[in-house]
């Protein structure tokens, strides 16, 4: 495989330039190091199978040129975190639109196979048991989305069914569920590591809430893995599938965790909604994956448990 890899200098982008690499393919990250670091990837940059350039998705001529030299495309640059959405919601739309744009019509006219990182997010306010990705009210409002991010991630997701269904592109869409591990570090919504700092510094546990809300977080090891897989199982083309974890948390009950795992003897402190991200921010109770589909397509099966990902 000659692959190229948007935002392969963030936290799941370099993951996975690190794993395609080491399995003997060639790689090209593309990335502005607007929230990746040059230092995710710095160990590899003396490998002759992978090559770095510092440049935006919205660059269509730059976009085409690299996909021209690619049999594969991992597209994963995006404006994230909820910082960066709620500050600037119309730039971040922007970049997760047109970006993407730019990269799939470049990925089509070359026909290289593609995949797009999307999110549970698209699944809007929904705390079923086990979101499936046959449920039919994703995308059916996006104006009533949390924030720009979900409706641009939901829209991309369209314009890839679009794509994949007209021109024929061989394209799968992976929705992440709270991805965790090393790299992933900023200001926005990562509780684990920002836990596991406070703890670590001894500094008070921040909850925003009351610590109520359930998430289940899943390995960047075994998700990473599951991407290769999926570009390349002739079953997935043109499908939206889950990644995560299977075990449910609540933050609180996280938090209690992170401070066991550490031998910490910092205080919990529990912070309004409002304080931490402004009004009008409501968090989900609930966001839990059903991983069904990734299990049937290539036999997917998170093997880290929640301490393993805390460790
Ligand atoms: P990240 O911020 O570490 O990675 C995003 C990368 O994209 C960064 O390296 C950033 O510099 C780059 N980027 C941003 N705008 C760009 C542009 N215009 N041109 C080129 N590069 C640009 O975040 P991540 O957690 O690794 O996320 C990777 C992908 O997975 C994103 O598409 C994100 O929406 C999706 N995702 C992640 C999670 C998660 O739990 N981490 C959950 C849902 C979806």
């Amino acid at each position: 495989m000659k692959a190229l890899v948007t935002g392969g200098a963030g936290f799941i982008g370099s993951h996975l330039c690190d794993y395609l690499v080491t399995h003997g393919h060639s790689v090209v990250a593309l990335d502005d190091l607007s929230t990746g670091h040059v230092s995710n990837i710095a160990h590899l940059t003396d490998d002759p199978a992978f090559s770095m350039v510092q440049g935006s998705i919205l660059d269509a001529d730059l976009v085409r040129e690299l996909v021209a030299e690619c049999d594969s495309v991992f597209h994963l640059a995006a404006a994230v975190g909820v910082h960066t959405i709620v500050d600037q919601p119309l730039r971040s739309l922007r970049t997760n639109l047109h970006g993407t744009e730019n990269v799939i019509e470049a990925a089509a006219a070359q026909r290289a196979r593609f995949l797009i990182a999307s999110t549970s997010e698209v699944y809007g306010k929904n705390d079923s048991d086990g979101l499936t990705e046959n449920d039919d009210r994703i995308l059916g409002s996006p104006l009533k989305s949390r924030w720009s991010y979900a409706a641009a991630k939901g829209l991309d997701e369209l314009v890839a069914h679009i794509y994949a269904t007209e021109s024929g592109l061989p394209c799968v869409i992976t929705r992440f569920f709270n991805i965790v591990g090393p790299r992933q570090t900023g200001r926005y919504g990562m509780v684990i590591p920002r836990f596991v700092q406070q703890a670590l510094s001894g500094e008070p546990i921040t909850v925003y809430g009351e610590g109520t809300q359930r998430r289940c977080f899943g390995s960047v090891f075994d998700v990473v893995p599951a991407m290769v897989q999926l570009l390349t199982a002739p079953t997935a083309t043109s499908t939206a599938v889950n990644l995560g974890g299977r075990e449910e948390v609540s933050i609180k009950g996280l938090a209690d965790r992170v401070l066991e795992l550490t031998g910490s003897s910092s205080e919990i402190r529990h912070i309004p909604y409002q304080e931490a991200y402004g009004d009008g921010y409501e968090d989900m109770q609930r966001r839990m994956p059903d991983l069904s589909l990734a299990s049937e397509l290539i036999g997917y099966a998170p093997r880290r448990a929640l301490d393993d990902i805390i460790t």
